[in-house]
């Protein structure tokens, strides 16, 4: 049977990481700020922005949510990108995404000064990413996935990782963090063209999946031993209740027969994301601080 990883246990030490350095800043003078920009009322975006704030709150982050109309246009909210780009108080700023129809989202996200950008959806942040220069930001996913292989001692170095999946958000940064010197893995990635997927996910000492298909993952298709990272978020049917509930892409119950270790669907990978975004805004005012403080010739006492 596999061991459950979870990752609300993992988060809760995280946080509390963090909010000892959000503590340190404030002593400093510096109150770490993160403003989140959310354009129009829909509803899942208005519960994770909700979320959000109430996680800033609980480790010391100023969070700021600034609740733009449907109606906005581009320009204008350039405009406010611009004036949080200026704002001293506002270390890290984040777009909800999806916008609505008709607001180009990548111009949007290019408009975020890269050392604001805690998604780490700038293209200078991805770049960076990519290149492993820890001057960036790594977005919240795959930040916390690695996270959570390194906290639940799971070797990555020679190791075969399989992703499957190809997104911009998740997969293929991870593939490049896991392949940098340090975690040293083999990877392969996989996607919805992918012939015989079965052939390459039982190949992986470590099986990550970030699809969206509540049970694309059957036991038959994962190693004896492996183990299994469910980024998935699915809303199902409950018929138990005649409600619905969340599960992941993975079958859970017969994947844990096989499996030596799993994250389970909530409570694996989906707290690691907020948490991850907590910390990029830490660095973003651990950095601030630091270059205020050059700039006035004195030291910094965060790292
Ligand atoms: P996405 O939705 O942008 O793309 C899905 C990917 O799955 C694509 O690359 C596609 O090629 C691949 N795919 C589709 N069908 C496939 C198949 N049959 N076989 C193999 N590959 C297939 O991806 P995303 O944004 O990374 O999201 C993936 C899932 O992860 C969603 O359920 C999302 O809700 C969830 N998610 C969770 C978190 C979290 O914090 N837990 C964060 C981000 C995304």
């Amino acid at each position: 049977m596999a061991r459950i990883i979870s990752g609300t246990a993992i988060s809760g030490t995280l946080r509390a990481e963090i909010a000892a350095r959000a503590e340190a800043l404030r002593a400093e003078g510096t109150v770490p700020g993160l403003a989140v920009i959310l354009v129009g009322g829909d509803p899942a975006s208005t519960v994770y922005v909700r979320r959000k704030e109430e996680a800033c709150e609980a480790v010391g982050i100023e969070g700021r949510t600034l609740r733009l109309p449907e109606s906005i246009n581009r320009d204008e909210l350039f405009g406010v990108i611009d004036g949080l780009n200026a704002d001293p108080t506002v270390h890290g700023i984040l777009v909800q995404l999806p916008l609505p129809d008709g607001l180009p989202y990548k111009a949007v996200l290019e408009r975020i000064h890269p050392a604001k950008d805690v998604d780490g959806f700038h293209p200078l942040n991805v770049g960076r990413a990519f290149i492993a220069d820890s001057r960036g930001f790594v977005p919240a996913t795959p930040a916390g996935i690695m996270e959570l292989l390194k906290r639940e001692q799971i070797p990555t170095h020679g190791r075969h990782v399989v992703i499957v999946g190809r997104s911009l958000i998740v997969s293929k940064p991870l593939a490049s963090l896991l392949m940098a010197p340090g975690p040293n893995a083999t990877v392969t990635l996989t996607h919805r063209h992918t012939v015989d997927l079965a052939s390459h996910t039982r190949m992986a000492d470590i099986l990550i999946v970030a699809v969206g298909k509540p049970g694309l993952i059957t036991a038959d298709m994962v190693k004896p031993g492996a183990t299994v990272i469910d980024v998935g978020v699915n809303r199902i049917d409950d018929e138990g209740t005649g409600g619905t509930r969340i599960v992941g892409d993975v079958d859970f119950d017969a994947v844990s027969e096989v499996a030596s270790a799993i994250t389970p669907v909530p409570g694996g990978v989906g707290p690691m994301t907020i948490t991850m975004l907590l910390r990029n805004t830490v660095d973003a005012a651990e950095r601030s601080a630091r270059r205020r403080a050059s700039m006035q010739g004195k030291p910094s006492t965060t790292q």
